[in-house]
């Protein structure tokens, strides 16, 4: 028996390995289009490589997929966070946990990750071309027939589809001519562009945890922001635009966001928040005296904004003045114009629907002996090691070849 794997990525050489492993008489051969391989996994993370995230639990793991949530249910129960772990264990990689969940080398090294998973093809006896784009798959009798140029083709019986996402929906054609539905792909994980507004003098200010939400939509997230030279970004934007990656494409990322920069204090609770500070420091200055838990050049830049001077006491402020401050404070407009890509992690939504795949298997509904792993799928996570726990998990599951 012979199976293609096509992808020299993170999906491509769990799938290979994962043959090799669960069948070990298999000739297993990798094509890879480029003449590199595990690209992004080097440049993953910050040259850290996020790998997964201590997420243990499947039912909080599955919501971290705006694309993929109930249906990779059923793939996570067969390979999930915790086997992600033991398997780099296992081969001697071990991985340490950030604050925030994010699972990295504890060598905080992406080659480590790419040594390791080379290692294993090579243990394995994967064979590894490279320089090799697959331009076409015919079905054949009792298998497939891969194209490689006008005269170099390949027969083999099974095939694992791992080629990534494409940011043109032509990148899926051939996939579409075997009968598959594809969705379509379209940018996840981005910031907000602001133009010609001056918060962006406040580049560099974190604000742990604020309320992010997008007018006409339900769209709504809270967590970090982050104010960068060109706009908005942090967990708390790119969780919003990975959930609203569709809505946001059709809107032409021209939106409307709003921003309640004290989290879970409402406009009623800041009211009383600065009713209570009127009484306590009646003779205190407002700018020395910051009754929430914001940074201090971000209280400085809305008293400014709401017509308060610096030298102002509580006692004096009136109330038209606390008023633009409270809506200020519980919610701040602004204008995005355009997104930027996050240079640490970006994704395609869109693929291959998973309607045409069964997700115990990967193996295609449309067009059988045929799998599927990786961000060809319809799948694809927020940022902290999501994306590439849904590449070793459908790697994993595709490998096995039902
Ligand atoms: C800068 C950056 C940083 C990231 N950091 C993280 C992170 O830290 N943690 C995380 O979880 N996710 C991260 N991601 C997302 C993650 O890298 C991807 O989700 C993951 O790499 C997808 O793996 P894949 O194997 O499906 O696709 P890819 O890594 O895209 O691999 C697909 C491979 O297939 C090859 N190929 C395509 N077409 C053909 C063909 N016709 N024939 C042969 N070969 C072909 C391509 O050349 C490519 O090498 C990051 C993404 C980027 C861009």
């Amino acid at each position: 028996m012979e199976i293609a794997v096509l992808g020299g990525g993170a999906a491509g050489f769990f799938s290979a390995i994962s043959c090799k492993q669960h069948h070990p008489d298999y000739k297993v051969v990798l094509y890879e289009k480029s003449t590199k391989l595990l690209s992004k996994v080097k440049v993953s993370g910050g040259g850290r490589c996020n790998v997964t995230h201590a997420c243990y639990n499947i039912s909080q793991l599955v919501k971290r997929y705006p694309r993929g949530e109930k249906l990779l249910r059923k793939s996570f129960e067969i390979f999930k966070t915790t086997d992600t772990v033991k398997w780099f264990e296992e081969r001697g990689v071990k991985l340490k946990t950030e604050e925030d969940g994010r699972m990295f080398p504890v060598t905080d090294n992406s080659q480590t990750i790419i040594d390791c998973l080379m290692n294993e093809v090579e243990k394995l006896g994967v064979l590894v071309k490279t320089d090799s784009p697959v331009i076409e798959i015919e079905r054949s009798k009792n298998g497939f027939l891969l194209r490689f140029s006008e005269d170099n083709e390949k027969k083999v019986d099974k095939v694992i589809i791992a080629t990534g996402g494409s940011p043109k929906p032509e990148g899926f054609n051939w996939l579409a001519e075997l009968g598959h539905r594809i969705e379509k792909p379209v940018p996840s994980l981005f910031t907000f562009n602001i133009p010609n507004n001056d918060i962006t003098s406040l580049m560099g200010v974190v604000v742990e945890n604020a309320e992010v939400w997008i007018e006409k939509t339900k769209l709504n997230q809270q967590g970090p922001v982050l104010i960068t030279h060109w706009g908005l970004s942090g967990p708390a934007v790119l969780k919003l635009s990975a959930f609203g990656a569709r809505t946001l494409n059709e809107m032409n990322y021209n939106f409307k966001v709003h921003v309640n920069w004290l989290g879970d204090l409402n406009e009623e609770n800041a009211r009383d928040k600065i009713e209570e500070e009127l009484k306590l420091s009646n003779l205190k200055k407002i700018n020395n005296t910051k009754p929430f838990e914001i940074p201090n050049r971000l209280w400085l830049y809305l008293l400014d904004k709401s017509g308060i001077k610096e030298e102002t006491r509580w006692s004096e402020l009136k109330k038209e003045n606390r008023n633009r401050l409270i809506n200020f404070l519980t919610n701040y407009e602004f204008d995005v114009k355009g997104k930027t890509t996050f240079k640490e992690e970006f994704v395609t939504c869109g693929g291959v629907s998973l309607a045409d795949v069964n997700m115990q298997t990967m193996e295609s509904k449309v067009c059988s002996g045929m799998y599927f792993a990786g961000e060809v799928l319809d799948i694809d996570g927020i940022t902290g090691g999501f994306n590439f726990q849904a590449a070793w998990t459908t790697g994993f599951i595709a490998g096995r070849i039902r």
